[in-house]
């Protein structure tokens, strides 16, 4: 496979999509100047779905991943980008929906990925058990619809369509499936059906290209970012350390080296193990 060089000022990474992500990521690495080349021949669908056609057998990360690594292999090009969502009930209450978007890069030269994720509310991830149309209004009300995508029924059930995209088909299928029992509705969050989780995709394009922006200052590779602070900052009454940060901590993905903020700052004795156990 052909394979640019290392010339800094022509950066062109692919993507792997058929779900329109192309639109929500190139204006982010434009800026940066980065061409994103839409690579649309390879479905992506096969490496596993949300709607559990094909199940997903390896973690988030893996699965952006193997989507980036394949973008390389298929282009030719130095950089491929991966892109990965997930969704599920907030980490604390779990009383809302909760978005993970994972954004990366890989640099099938020097063989490691930049990473941006997005974590938010900002999400219409649901599902209902629909039991007669009376309750459709809301439902399309919940979900955006038609703006946003419904899929009916699960893979392999005969009420199975992700394909509805106006009220009118939507109403005439689920009253056909209806005589039949109580039908499974939930939202799509194929990125192309499902506009509020587009904008997370370009708020984590922005992320990553930022991060890509960043030169390591000892081996020269883009994305040397900020990673989780060091705890340990000593409690303001009786000087034990706390579980707040104390240390600053950026990182080179590439190289590993990072360097260190001290913070000064004391922390609240709410934060103290032993002032307010
Ligand atoms: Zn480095
Ligand atoms: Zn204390």
């Amino acid at each position: 496979m052909p394979r640019e060089g290392g010339n800094m000022t022509e950066r062109r990474a692919a993507l792997l999509t058929r779900h329109g992500k192309h639109a929500a990521i190139a204006p982010a690495l434009a800026g940066i100047g980065w061409d994103l080349t839409l690579m649309d021949s390879f479905d992506t669908d096969s490496l596993g779905t949300f709607t559990g056609e094909v199940a997903r057998a390896c973690s988030h990360r893996d699965a952006a991943l193997t989507k980036a690594k394949l973008a390389c292999e298929l282009s030719g090009l130095r950089y491929g980008i991966g892109s990965e969502g997930s969704f599920g009930a907030d980490p604390w209450l779990g009383s809302c929906g909760w978005a993970t978007e994972l954004l990366l890069c890989w640099d099938a030269e020097r063989q490691y990925a930049v990473e941006a994720w997005m974590r938010g509310p900002e999400t219409n991830f649901r599902h209902w058990t629909l039991h007669d149309l009376a309750a459709l209004p809301d439902i399309m009300l919940q979900a955006g619809f038609p703006t946003h995508g419904l899929i009916v029924g699960r893979p392999g059930e005969a009420a199975f369509h992700k394909a509805l995209t106006d009220e009118a088909a939507l109403r005439a299928h689920l009253a056909r499936h209806l005589a039949g029992g109580p039908l499974h509705l939930e939202c799509d969050m194929r990125a192309h059906r499902n506009p509020t989780r587009m904008a997370m995709i370009a708020r984590a394009a922005a992320a990553l290209a930022e991060r890509l922006a960043s030169v390591c200052p000892g081996c020269g590779a883009s994305g040397f970012g900020e990673i989780a602070p060091l705890a340990g900052a000593p409690c303001q009454d009786c000087g034990a350390p706390t579980r707040q940060a104390c240390v600053r901590r950026w990182q080179c993905p590439c190289c590993q080296a990072t360097r260190e903020q001290p913070l000064r700052a004391a922390a609240s004795p709410q934060y103290c193990d032993y002032c307010n156990p």
